[in-house]
């Protein structure tokens, strides 16, 4: 078989790559290893609204239809995020975002590629590039003229390409607690989660409930880490699914020969919040384009990585930076009561929103 450009991964990431590709007509295949795209839910499935994704990143362009998202997959619209640390600390900070219910939302966003021409493997895994025109999957092997990895953030294709591997991951898992959570979206900070945060996050009649962590900072398994915050709050957690999110920041470079990485694949998370969807979703967009530009003769591959960086590097950047620093606080309650004190809401809301923060310092 032999395709345009072969995409890895049919997460938030490849669907949004696929989609771009597709509708310029040419052919692109996306293989996953899934045997249900969106599923398992390893996700606190919050999305900020465009709105504030434009706080969070100015220089990013014009969304076009990215986040208009179709009412069915908004599980609750929310405005506020209470943000708690230990000795009682709590501070209130607007923010309006959505819950998502993600295993339908990531089958959306695949449909939408489908609906211009993608198509789709799915239990379908990468193993290896058997030369920079052919992949290696558990159906056989794949030809491609370009290859994408959008394959999450342990990525096979960075691997394969010898590109630079995240020096940081957080572990995290999560989970869905039935009942009635309110309104606000909730971050816990302190020994419940060591070196990250636990999360409730309301959906319509339940909420999904879930903790980040740093492998240095807390030798427990997060199974038990877990356990404790459900009993600690009385609530039974099903559906636990557990997950890992690149925390170091981009790597430096994202394009080799006729390969590109996109997503968590590429560490494209704001590492303050561990937010990736947006961000998977905007760089597969410039990814996708930039693709079909180069397929239609104009621009090089190597404009990707130009482009991403131009729109959303820097705030990236700065939130890598803030967690690194912050990781001195998260080292025992005192500290992080001292750190949360000191920056107060304004700091705290800076480094939520993936601006400069420890200057101030
Ligand atoms: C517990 C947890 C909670 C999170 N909460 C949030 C949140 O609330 N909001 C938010 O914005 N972000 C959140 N994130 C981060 C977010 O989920 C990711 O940033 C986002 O999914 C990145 O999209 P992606 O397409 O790059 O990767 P993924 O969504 O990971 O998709 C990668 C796809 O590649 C496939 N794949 C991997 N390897 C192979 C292979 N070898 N062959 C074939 N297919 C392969 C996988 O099956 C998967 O479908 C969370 C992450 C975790 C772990």
């Amino acid at each position: 078989m032999k395709v345009d450009v072969l995409v890895i991964g049919a997460g938030p990431a490849g669907s949004s790559t696929a989609r771009e590709i597709a509708e310029s007509g040419f052919s692109v295949l996306a293989i996953d290893r899934r045997k249900e795209i969106g599923f398992p839910v390893q996700c606190g499935e919050f999305l900020p609204t465009p709105d504030e994704l434009r706080r969070i990143l100015p220089r990013s362009e014009d969304y076009g239809d990215l986040f208009e998202i179709e009412p069915r997959l908004v599980e609750r619209e929310t405005s506020l995020i209470e943000l708690y640390g230990p000795f009682g600390i709590r501070y209130d900070m607007e923010f309006s975002g959505l819950t998502l219910n993600r295993r339908e939302f990531d089958k959306s966003l695949w449909g939408r590629a489908e609906k211009t021409g993608a198509t789709l493997e799915k239990e379908t895994e990468f193993f290896e590039l058997k030369s920079d025109r052919v992949a290696m999957t558990s159906a056989g092997d794949i030809e491609f003229d370009y290859i994408v990895g959008a394959d999450g953030p342990l990525s096979r294709v960075r691997k394969c390409l010898s590109l630079s591997e995240p020096s940081a991951m957080s572990q995290a898992v999560t989970g869905q607690a039935r009942g009635d959570f309110g309104e606000n979206v909730r971050m816990y900070f302190g020994s419940i989660a060591p070196g990250g945060y636990a999360w409730v996050i309301p959906k319509r009649a339940s909420a999904n409930v879930g903790l980040g962590t740093q492998k240095e900072f807390c030798k427990e398994p997060l199974s038990d880490l877990i356990k404790r915050f459900a009993e600690g709050f009385e609530m039974n957690i099903e559906e636990f699914a557990y997950g890992q999110v690149p925390i170091s920041g981009p790597i430096k470079r994202t394009v080799s020969g006729n390969a590109l990485l996109v997503g968590d694949a590429a560490g494209q998370v704001m590492a303050t919040n561990g937010g990736g969807i947006p961000i998977a979703m905007i760089c597969g967009r410039i990814a996708g384009r930039c693709i079909a530009n180069v397929l239609r003769g104009k621009g090089r591959i190597s404009d990707y990585d130009t482009e991403w960086k131009r729109q959303i590097l820097s705030p990236l950047k700065n939130a890598a930076r803030t967690k690194a620093i912050a990781d001195y606080f998260f080292a025992t309650n005192r500290r992080l009561k001292f750190a949360m004190k000191t920056l107060g809401l304004n700091g705290l809301e800076r480094a939520i929103l993936c601006k400069r923060v420890f200057y101030l310092f």
